[in-house]
């Protein structure tokens, strides 16, 4: 049994999330941490809602709301969102909770101990009329990477870049219209050069990651430089040192406490578990393993500054240095990035309104068929468009036409001439021939889910499907009324092959997989869900939440194995109701003119 922590990006708060955040990372990383459970061992799956920075602030004030209460609002939806897809968190949080800003001053006070945060001179913007600080966000001008004209003092909505106020072209206050002056400051900067060296030596030794990840990493690695890491904004962690700790207007960057999050959300799940060190058996063991998943727009987070950050805390920079109070912290095992999911040919975006709500879409549609649809189409190593009519297709298709009628014929079949699991006779060449089809499928889609090739593990569960197809198609029991032994002994095989189906897709189709167990006669959970649950803040002071929040848990302690369980004879089976629903054609036209409106 290996600690493996599970760690998924943090989706930010500034809205409700669409479908292409979760088939980056959310469904494929919670495919791997359900699987790695059935194999025994011990997952941790952690994340929450990234809740500081500019469009947080920008969000709110278009809703005059505070800060906080966007944040509220957006990550209690978040939470409901992913509850709804089954996602397996054992905790869901957010940034705004006094554990994580109490784990992130602590790691900015060791890697600043440590000599690798540099106090900097840099250009900061006043503004002229007041004298006053300007925010990055109420900062606008050309972004000089991409020439969108609306480009904020500190990130380009169009491309995604990170900016200074500095790099825009024609700068103007958001406020009042005027240029802001640029005056020196102070501000704080990670030290990555220093790091340049032992990320190389750490890569060096990563087998197994996605070509594009490395490729990607290494490359970033030949051009470092150090990184900003506080920000003139009034909406985020304090720093953690004398004479800035207490002023309004200076705060850690967003991305810098975000990912820190990975740690203090194991933090606190240990805390809420009762046994406060329990998270050192996924960060300080160093058997213990962490995959970490996201969309490729944030893999040099994951890939080089977290590293960077963990390695700065180890003490194992160019400046040497000692572990701080959290101890020697374990650098990621596996970067796991996804590509871009697109919609009808375009990019997903809010603003432009080409977008499908997770809520929206799970209004409509079970979470079942869109798991189906990200496992089987989603954007693992290249971009993979979104379109209604393969939704629609793969839907009836492949989920229906395959494992829901494999499922409903065979169980209706075995209910309406037995009404139970029938006492098998002795097995013949093709029944044997279909029971090690399916038990083989346990190795290859096992081995294919621990390399996170979810893709092609449904495709290897969908041909086993297949094969029990074409068995009873070819075996054909519904004629076999003269001969109940051998029709016994078919519904048998074959009820055995859909129990050993249900397991081999529960990963990816928990809810579903459910439903089979219990149509199978099966009582209790098989497939655990997560819940949601109100609870209270652990720190009273900086940071803490206002009141109860939501996180998402779950107990994920008692699945089924990873293995083919026999079927007992006898079971009493009622006839099934359909596990999947069939589509309407019409359902494409209605989705498209629902974008287009
Ligand atoms: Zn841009």
């Amino acid at each position: 049994m290996t600690h493996v922590l599970t760690a998924l990006a943090w989706p930010y708060a500034n809205g409700p999330r669409h479908i292409g955040h979760v088939a980056g990372f959310g469904v494929p990383a919670d495919v791997f941490a359900r699987y790695m459970r059935m194999r025994g061992h011990d997952v941790l799956m952690v994340s929450g809602t990234d809740e500081h920075g500019t469009p947080i602030l920008v969000q709110a004030d278009s809703e005059g709301l505070t800060a906080a209460e966007a944040a509220a609002k957006y990550n209690r939806i978040i939470v409901e969102d992913l509850d709804a897809l089954g996602l397996s968190y054992d905790l869901f949080t957010r940034t705004t909770t006094g554990n994580h800003y109490k784990t992130v001053q602590e790691l900015f006070s060791t890697l600043y101990g440590n000599g690798y945060i540099l106090q900097k001179k840099t250009l900061g913007a006043i503004s002229p009329s007041t004298g006053r600080t300007l925010p990055d966000r109420y900062i606008e001008g050309t972004c000089p990477h991409c020439g969108f004209d609306s480009a904020r003092g500190d990130q380009c909505d169009n491309c995604g870049r990170q900016l200074d106020p500095t790099d825009l072209i024609d700068p103007k206050s958001r406020i009042n219209g005027e240029t802001p002056k640029f005056v020196e400051e102070d501000h704080f900067f990670l030290d990555l050069p220093a790091f340049a060296d032992a990320l190389n030596v750490w890569l060096d030794t990563r087998t197994g990651w996605r070509t594009n990840v490395l490729r990607f990493t290494k490359n970033l690695l030949d051009e470092m430089h150090p990184r900003p890491i506080s920000r003139d904004l009034d909406w985020g962690v304090p720093i953690p040192l004398e004479g800035w700790i207490d002023r309004p207007d200076k705060r850690l960057y967003v991305w810098f406490d975000a990912v820190i999050g990975y740690l203090s959300a194991t933090i606190e799940w240990a805390r809420r578990s009762g046994d406060p060190e329990a998270w050192k058996r996924w960060w300080q063991d160093p058997e213990a393993v962490s995959y970490y998943f996201m969309g490729k727009d944030n893999i040099v987070f994951h890939s080089e500054i977290w590293p960077a950050m963990l390695l700065g805390a180890n003490g194992e920079g160019a400046g040497g240095g000692e572990p701080g109070p959290l101890g020697k912290l374990n650098l990621p095992t596996e970067v796991v990035s996804s590509e871009f999911l697109t919609m009808e040919g375009k990019q997903f975006s809010s603003s432009r309104r080409v977008v499908i709500y997770v809520r929206d879409f799970l209004e409509r549609y079970s979470p079942d068929a869109l798991r189906y649809y990200i496992c089987s189409a989603g954007p693992e190593n290249q971009d993979s468009d979104f379109t209604w009519a393969e939704f629609l297709r793969r839907n009836n298709d492949e989920l229906v036409a395959g494992w829901g009628n494999l499922v409903n014929r065979s169980i209706a079949m075995a209910a309406k001439n037995f009404g139970a699991v029938p006492e098998p006779g002795e097995l013949e060449e093709v029944d044997r021939e279909l029971l090690g089809a399916t038990r083989a499928a346990f190795d290859t889609v096992g081995d294919l889910i621990g390399q996170n090739k979810v893709r092609a593990g449904i495709g290897e569960a969908m041909k086993a499907v297949a094969a029990a197809n074409k068995y009873l198609a070819d075996t054909a029991p519904w004629k076999m009324k003269e001969d109940p032994k051998r029709q016994g002994t078919v519904l048998y095989t074959v009820l055995q092959a859909v129990s050993d189906l249900k397991t081999i897709m529960s990963p990816f189709l928990p809810h579903s997989s459910q439903r089979v167990h219990e149509l199978l006669g099966g009582e209790g959970v098989f497939a655990p869900m997560p819940r949601i649950e109100e609870v209270d803040e652990l720190d009273a002071g900086e940071g803490a939440t206002d009141g109860p929040y939501p996180i998402l848990t779950g107990d994920y302690s008692d699945v089924p194995k990873w293995e083919s369980v026999p079927l007992a004879p006898g079971t009493v089976l009622e006839k099934p109701v359909p596990v999947f629903t069939k589509l309407e054609p019409s359902i494409v036209d209605e989705e498209i003119e629902r974008l287009n409106s």
